[in-house]
């Protein structure tokens, strides 16, 4: 890996500290055994790792993970706007970055030619990981699963795919910020994801709108050109609409249903 032009900027971290005796470890959501969190081989305090990483700006915290953890770090990808910067971030910092997504076979066109805009501008690919085919979904579940059970649907498409495409990572990062809705609202940049067993990097957590957008349009990256006609929010064909007048950003996804994550980031 080369070096990164921001190494000399990023803030050299603390010594990772032994977890104190007695101290809770933490479980792992997903069924699989937990294990401690470590960073290069040294058990940490991952709130202690957390508070400072925290402190660090997006491309400061990707150049440290990215010095830290790769080529085991995957950026996950979804192609809407803060997919975007990530890629155009991290392909500047370094431009072996692994990047994946996932393809519930729901996607929008806009967000395959999106896939294809961001592949052809970086010259990058993106791993593609998915579950079980619809027709085999169907099979197995019957038709429209999203609209009888989208838990299930959800983490047949996307969950299973995500294991998967974090088969031996042992770092993720995500686009999620915590103005996209009250659940995000308290995200940290930088902690250890008990769902999947690994850590997890949200370094846009602290950006808003304005300043995502500042950065495409000053860097000149292509974003997916469903954010100009009204969906400021975009997953899943049936399970994405445009949110009402003075709804948040999120409102549209699951619409009509108490349903906020798809069981990836919360
Ligand atoms: S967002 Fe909807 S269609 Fe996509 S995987 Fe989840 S429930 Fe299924």
């Amino acid at each position: 890996m080369t070096e990164s032009p921001l190494a000399t900027r990023t803030p050299p971290l603390e010594r990772p500290r032994p977890l104190h005796e007695g101290e809770e470890l933490p479980a792992n959501g997903n069924g699989r055994p937990g294990r401690l969190p470590t960073i290069n081989g040294h058990v940490v305090d991952p709130k202690e790792i957390s508070a400072e990483v925290d402190r660090l700006g997006a491309d400061e915290a990707i150049a440290w993970a990215m010095e830290t953890f790769h080529p085991s770090l995957r950026f996950a990808v979804s192609f809407q706007k803060t997919s975007s910067v990530m890629v155009d971030i991290a392909h500047r910092i370094d431009p072996s970055a692994r990047f994946f997504y996932l393809d519930t076979e729901l996607l929008f066109p806009e967000t395959y030619t999106t896939r294809d805009a961001l592949a052809e501008h970086y010259g990058v690919e993106f791993d593609r990981y998915a579950g079980i085919t619809l027709a085999e979904q169907e099979e197995q579940h019957g038709a429209n699963l999203w609209r009888r059970d989208p838990d299930a649907c959800c983490g047949i498409r996307k969950v299973e795919a995500m294991r998967e495409a974090l088969n031996g990572a042992e770092c993720w990062v995500s686009g999620i910020r915590r103005v996209d809705s009250e659940t995000r609202a308290t995200a940290a940049k930088f902690g250890w994801d008990k769902r999947f067993g690994l850590w997890k990097l949200n370094p846009l957590a602290d950006w808003d709108d304005k300043r995502v957008w500042n950065h495409i349009k000053e860097h000149h990256v292509p974003y997916n050109p469903l954010h100009d006609q009204g969906y400021p929010s975009i997953g899943c064909i049936p399970c994405t609409s445009k949110p009402g007048e003075g709804e948040s950003d999120r409102a549209g996804r699951w619409a009509g249903t108490d349903r906020t994550e798809c069981g990836i980031n919360g």
